[in-house]
């Protein structure tokens, strides 16, 4: 950001733009590559005809927390020790979990049960991602209370790694900006 570069502090109005942008640019790379017959993952090919509904409605909002269920990049012990923010890829919020991801924290993870029973109740008890997405984008409650999941559980996951952050020894981590705030995202639909 031209702010940042200078050494400012960017203004509220420019981070979202910046915030509009990555979605943007987000959309743009999920839609190519669910286009693209190289990318291959049977995930992908079952959540198409999904997304395409969703990307041609304009009544829904893509919410960043959202986002980062659908595609694996954020506070997810996996994407974390991919990117270099953390030295494993565990769940810090439960005992056994190896592998922090989307679907552990959306289906799985022990620390997340009462954000979702709603969840659970609306999907009855499947809460694959593509049986969610399926049923989010048939129905508006059904989108908010999805919604309101990744809102909640994120945020959490999100506040508890700005925790570690502040004691993380890890040099990629000291790199970050102050204020930064959001992960950075790559392209692509997260490998399930
Ligand atoms: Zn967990």
């Amino acid at each position: 950001m031209e702010a940042r570069r200078r050494g400012e502090e960017p203004m509220p109005r420019e981070y979202t733009r910046r915030r509009f942008e990555l979605r943007q640019i987000l959309m743009a790379k999920r839609k190519g590559r669910l286009e693209n017959p190289s990318a291959g993952h049977a995930t992908i090919a079952a959540i198409r005809p999904v997304m395409e509904g969703l990307l041609g409605r304009h009544h829904v909002a893509l919410s960043f927390r959202l986002t980062q269920i659908l595609t694996g990049h954020g506070c997810f012990g996996k994407y974390l020790c991919r990117i270099g923010w953390e030295q494993s890829p565990g769940c810090h919020h439960c005992d056994d979990c190896l592998e922090d991801t989307a679907q552990h924290t959306l289906e799985v993870c022990p620390a997340w049960a009462g954000q979702r029973r709603a969840l659970e109740n609306m999907a009855a008890g499947d809460l694959s991602l593509p049986t969610i997405f399926q049923i989010i984008v048939q129905s508006e409650s059904a989108w908010n209370t999805a919604a309101s999941f990744c809102e909640e559980v994120m945020s959490a996951k999100d506040a508890a790694e700005r925790d570690r952050e502040r004691t993380s020894t890890l040099p990629s981590r000291r790199r970050r900006e102050p204020g930064a705030g959001e992960l950075p995202m790559t392209s692509g639909l997260h490998e399930l």
